[in-house]
């Protein structure tokens, strides 16, 4: 079965067809460390964390980078009015950035560069974009790319190029459509960049943004590789930028496949911190969802769809998780059985799973369309565990389906179940006791008292199960 995605760049879904066979190289924006990620922004990193674990299910060895943009406009702002070097500021950011990282079970990227460690590779594009005469120095010690002088520009977002003229010029690191201009390269140092600033053959300045991802990403991956991500608000200026200053630099296609997912929105806006209508990770984690269920929530609508968020959408999750749990329970605790007659149906539910399953992500990471498939098997295991039609063989081999599929989706394996008390299990195994002994009063009450202690029995086919309360 072939990978598709949609690729931006040819507005169309296309087979992904690797520069190296066998391998994928993959580049996606990072966080710009000068403030805690909202949610939103852990929906396009959690969609390119579903995009890098699917290439690795297709048998792809994977080569992630992601950076951390550790110097721009927004970071030497926000240092210079707290006080801090810009370093002790952003550290802050890039240690509760990978923490969230942990708790949304987002798997780690092979290399995070930051940009203040690579200004000599920024300097050297500069150099080269100089050399190809598509860009030219100010009087103030700046270095600009001309968009005139490179007839590709807006290859991406499909500018018309009849009416392509620059606007002038722009330094500020973010800028609309409307105001296509020459941008910074280099910005030579100004009074607010207090002592940010390296040396370069131009002078005392630092690097654009849009220029630190082309440098880093080309030194991580070749001058050409696979697949660069981002949210669609990356399209323009900064990844029109990227592909502008490395493609007139090398000559080559910068990448081949630009994969944009869509925004969370909130109330029909996108989430964000200029509005002001953002939630951190943590503002949830104080509501008492877990990383698990946000993960769950944002990976459960089609990554090129808006997704609203809502507080009924993560309680939707919570309810969802739970029936994927006793599901899993539910197999664990299957008894051997001999069930030839049943075997033929078995199969076929197994396979129509991970054919759904695989399929809907080969459709350019179809999530929705893969929990649909999920759901679908758990549905028809439950008919056949309550007919008590399913082995002890058989339901191996569903956890180990289960864990193919949560290499993906990763939100399967369940969080680490808080240890029932001894006093707690004592007082479960009396009440059953008692209903043995048809004392339902008593079986009633010990359940009471189990409610006020903050644990829920809940009686299965396969016995009492103890659940916390939340
Ligand atoms: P930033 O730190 O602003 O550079 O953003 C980091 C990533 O989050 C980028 O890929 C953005 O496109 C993405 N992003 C920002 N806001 C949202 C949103 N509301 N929904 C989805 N992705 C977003
Ligand atoms: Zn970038």
């Amino acid at each position: 079965m072939d990978l598709q995605f949609y690729n931006s760049l040819s507005r169309r879904k296309e087979k992904f067809i690797p520069l190296n066979p066998g391998q994928a190289g993959l580049y996606t924006c990072g966080p710009t460390v000068y403030n805690y990620p909202h949610i939103g922004n852990y929906r396009a990193y959690i969609f390119e964390d579903i995009l890098r674990r699917t290439l690795k299910y297709f048998g792809l060895r994977v080569n992630q980078v992601m950076n951390l943009t550790d110097v721009d406009d927004k970071t030497i702002r926000d240092a210079a009015k707290e006080g801090l070097p810009l370093n002790q500021f952003t550290q802050r950011y890039k240690d509760a950035f990978f923490a969230d990282l942990k708790t949304l079970r987002i798997e780690p990227a092979e290399h995070y560069p930051a940009a203040t460690e690579h200004i000599p590779e920024m300097i050297d594009l500069v150099r080269k974009l100089l050399e190809r005469k598509v860009a030219y120095q100010t009087e103030d010690g700046s270095v600009y790319f001309s968009i005139s002088r490179y007839p590709k520009y807006g290859c991406l977002v499909n500018l018309d190029p009849q009416q392509l003229r620059s606007s002038g010029r722009v330094n500020h690191d973010e800028y609309d459509k409307e105001s296509v201009s020459d941008f910074a390269l280099w910005k030579a140092r100004e009074p607010e960049d207090g002592d940010v600033w390296w040396d370069s053959p131009w002078g005392p300045g630092r690097p654009g943004w849009h220029l630190e991802c082309s440098a880093m990403s080309m030194k991580y991956l070749g001058e050409s590789f696979d697949i660069h991500t981002g949210g669609v608000d990356n399209m323009f200026p900064h990844h029109e930028d990227e592909i502008a200053q490395s493609e007139a630099a090398t000559g080559r296609q910068f990448v081949r496949y630009w994969l944009h997912c869509a925004h969370l929105i909130v109330e029909g806006k996108k989430m964000s911190k200029s509005l002001g209508n953002f939630f951190t990770l943590r503002d949830l984690l104080d509501k008492n969802f877990s990383g698990r269920e946000l993960r769950y929530v944002l990976l459960g609508t089609h990554y090129r769809q808006p997704l609203n968020f809502t507080f009924q959408g993560c309680r939707d999750a919570k309810a969802a998780l739970e029936r994927i749990d006793d599901f899993t329970e539910r197999l664990r605790r299957c008894q051997d059985k001999s069930l030839e007659d049943n075997n033929q149906q078995f199969k076929s539910v197994i396979e129509r799973a991970e054919s759904d399953f695989r399929s809907a992500l080969a459709d350019d990471l179809n999530t929705a369309e893969a929990l649909a498939a999920l759901f679908n098997m758990i549905r028809d295991v439950n008919r056949l565990l309550d007919q008590n039609n399913i082995s002890s063989q058989q339901s191996n081999k569903l956890l180990h389906l289960l864990s193919q599929f949560d290499s993906v989706l990763g939100v399967i394996e369940p969080d680490k179940k808080e240890p029932v008390p001894p006093e707690i299990e004592r007082m479960a195994r009396e009440r059953q006791e008692a209903r043995k002994q048809k004392d339902f009063a008593r079986a009633d009450s010990l359940r009471d008292q189990l409610t006020e202690l903050g644990w829920m029995v809940e009686d299965t086919p396969e016995g009492p199960k103890l659940k916390r309360l939340v």
